[in-house]
């Protein structure tokens, strides 16, 4: 008795697409297309409308979006949602806000389809880090302000491990917290705490990339008070690349 192998076209395939900050038009040429053609589309809270508008009307859109401290689903049934939907041989997207690799669990979603020998690829997107301080005028790295960058979680003592503050807090270092607003108090304290001058200047974009985006400047020992204002989703930048928003601002200017 002959066997007919599963061909791999039987099976599903997954796109993990980054959707970029909120400005819909910062999307990847090749997220746009993956979409169009996506049978199922699995997303998150932060994807504009404007994107999600793209997908084919017979599309499944299937929402999981997660706000802080609230995971409308949890990550392991989002998993399982993909490694069933590519199981079926559907054509699947998994759709995040910004860039998916970035604090965004696409490594421990793509781990889980590896193990279920579910083929994917990966779109990357524009993070929050990039999008929100071009949009706001503020370069990353200046040859006289900032010669590296770090990306950071803001959901510090939550996820565990603590950061190594020490290793921060040097002036021609810039700094961008995700996920900070929360958390600005024990950010500023611990950067004070390693050296970092109280006038650092600083910044916190709100809504950066999309129409109501507003960015707020100050001194770090104000980024608390800065905080309260601020809503969700929000950047905080740490260094003196944030003083060279007031001339280099050009959106919503
Ligand atoms: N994968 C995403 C980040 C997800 S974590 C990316 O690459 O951008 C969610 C955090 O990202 C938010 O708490 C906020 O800190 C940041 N963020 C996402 N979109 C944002 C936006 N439009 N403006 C400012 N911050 C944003």
């Amino acid at each position: 008795m002959s066997v007919t192998p599963i061909s791999s076209s039987n099976l599903g395939f997954v796109s993990l697409v980054g959707a970029g900050p909120g400005d819909p038009d910062l999307l990847t040429v090749k997220g746009y297309r993956v979409i169009q053609q996506a049978e199922v589309v699995v997303y998150d809270r932060l994807v504009s409308p404007e994107i999600l508008a793209l997908a084919n009307c017979d599309a499944e859109m299937i929402y999981v979006g997660k706000k802080l401290d609230f995971h409308c689903v949890p990550q392991d049934q989002i998993n399982q949602i993909l490694v069933e939907k590519a199981l079926q041989g559907k054509k699947v997207v998994r759709l995040k806000g910004g860039d998916s690799f970035i604090f965004g669990r696409g490594g421990e979603e793509l781990e889980e389809l590896a193990e279920h020998g579910i083929c994917f690829e990966v779109v990357p997107g524009i993070t929050a880090a990039a999008g929100a301080t071009a949009y706001a005028g503020i370069p990353l790295t200046h040859r006289e302000h900032a010669q590296s960058v770090q990306f950071i979680t803001g959901h510090v003592q939550k996820d565990g491990r603590e950061i190594e503050w020490q290793s921060l807090a040097q002036s021609n270092n810039t700094l961008v917290f995700y996920m900070g607003l929360k958390q600005s108090g024990y950010i500023t304290e611990k950067l004070l705490e390693t050296g970092m001058d109280s006038n650092m200047s600083c910044a916190i974009i709100e809504n950066g990339t999309r129409r109501e985006q507003r960015v707020f400047t100050g001194a770090l020992q104000d980024l608390p008070n800065m905080a309260k204002q601020a809503l969700s989703p929000a950047l905080i930048v740490v260094g003196s690349v944030t003083s060279l928003h007031d001339k280099l601002k050009w959106f919503n200017a």
